[in-house]
């Protein structure tokens, strides 16, 4: 089936996952879509796919090679807009002007000035009403597309193909479940990036923080060197924090402590904070400053209760490919050998491969052609995914 069509016929089914859930996976969409993938996957000839008891589709094809390179995309699409977008827009050869998507909205050259650069490029976006789900159904185009070549043209290549599709990435459960065994790999790449010039193998370390003041309340009447207000102190302890290491004045390496959540009342105050940097040691030192800040308050007003709790979240696989760069080299080798530039940027939040890499195999993440992602502006360049199907039989060389 030719790489668009296997698109449009993905997008159409809307596979939305549900922070509020208390299955796994979130939503029963993404169970259904899977049976179709291993259902997709059996059509192609790759027999031996199936759909595991968390749902997440897993198939394989050998060639006798020694070794196996995993290849893995998403199912689920961003909680923000409904998904199942059936009445797309093509636009072959684009103009590079703006794009009227409906009466209603028009995607502006003004507001996404890289659009100039995509002039020539087969996009498909949406009709302004839905998300388009490129994020990852993109990345499930271009692992089927290769793969239906890899089982045509076995000869071409020195590694066996691993494929597993996962659900809930975007309520970040994505590796929750993802079994290293079963995938049986000796690298993997999640298919499941923007540009494909631009691929990523630097994440957030993160940890979250939950600052929690209890005050002494009395009327204000009579407060009088009694009343502490575990509003106001909260307010001193957030002010004690370095002022400009927050997401809005921070940018590529810059790490941040964001003030995420706020609540309470003279009597109680919760604050809730993530931590960030893609330097280990400069997260310590994030963490410090909040027990520093909570020391000093506590120590300021001592009939306050002042309780801090940090907890490790995830970590910068970029730690990992420093002692193997063997997943970077041969994402090197196939750009080199497509002839197509390609550019490391560190991901300002987490990844599924960080995870996956932790979990013993190494994942980098490679592009899609997905724009807008998590939008109603959200496109595709179908040239870019053509084009990765090209950089993908490039590494399995
Ligand atoms: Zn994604």
């Amino acid at each position: 089936m030719d790489i668009l069509e296997r698109f449009k016929k993905y997008i159409a089914f809307d596979t939305m996952s549900d922070e509020n859930s208390s299955t796994y996976p979130s939503a029963a969409s993404e169970l259904e879509f899977g049976k179709i993938l291993e259902k997709d996957l059996h059509e192609i000839g790759v027999d031996n796919a199936y759909q595991d008891e968390w749902g997440l589709v897993y198939g394989r094809i050998e060639n006798g090679s020694e070794k196996t390179i995993g290849l893995i995309a998403h199912m689920d699409t961003a909680p923000t807009i409904q998904g199942g977008c059936t009445n797309t827009k093509f636009v072959e050869s684009y103009d590079g002007k703006d794009i009227v998507l409906s009466e209603k909205y028009t995607m502006k050259v003004a507001d996404f000035p890289f659009l100039s650069d995509l002039k020539g490029e087969d996009l498909l976006c949406t009709d302004g009403e839905h998300l388009l789900g490129g994020d990852d159904k993109a990345g499930v185009a271009i692992i089927f597309a290769f793969a239906e070549y890899y089982l045509s043209h076995k000869d071409e290549f020195n590694y066996n193909l691993a494929i597993c599709f996962t659900p809930d990435e975007e309520i970040g459960m994505g590796p929750a479940h993802f079994d290293v065994k079963k995938m049986n790999a000796n690298i993997a790449y999640t298919v499941d990036g923007g540009p494909i010039d631009r691929a990523n193998f630097e994440n957030f370390n993160a940890a979250a923080a939950k600052l929690e003041i209890d005050g002494v309340g009395v009327h204000p009447g009579s407060a009088k060197n009694i009343m502490v207000n575990a509003v106001l102190l909260a307010i001193e302890f957030n002010n004690l924090l370095p002022q400009n290491a927050i997401p809005s004045k921070t940018e590529n390496y810059e790490g941040f402590i964001h003030l995420e959540h706020f609540s309470g009342d003279v009597e109680h105050v919760e604050l809730g904070y993530i931590l960030r940097d893609h330097d280990a040691a400069l997260l310590e030192n994030q963490k410090k400053t909040l027990q520093k800040a909570a020391e000093f308050i506590q120590n300021k007003y001592p009939t306050s209760t002042v309780n801090l709790k940090i907890r490790d979240q995830y970590r910068n696989m970029h730690e990992y490919f420093l002692k193997d760069m063997t997943a970077i080299e041969v994402l090197n080798k196939a750009y080199i050998n497509s002839h197509t530039p390609l550019q490391y940027e560190p991901i300002r939040g987490g990844t599924d491969g960080a995870t996956i890499t932790y979990m013993g195999l190494p994942c980098p993440n490679i592009g899609t052609g997905d724009y807008n992602m998590h939008g109603r502006y959200e496109f595709v360049s179908v040239t870019q995914m053509k084009k990765m199907v090209e950089i993908i039989k490039e590494l399995f060389k």
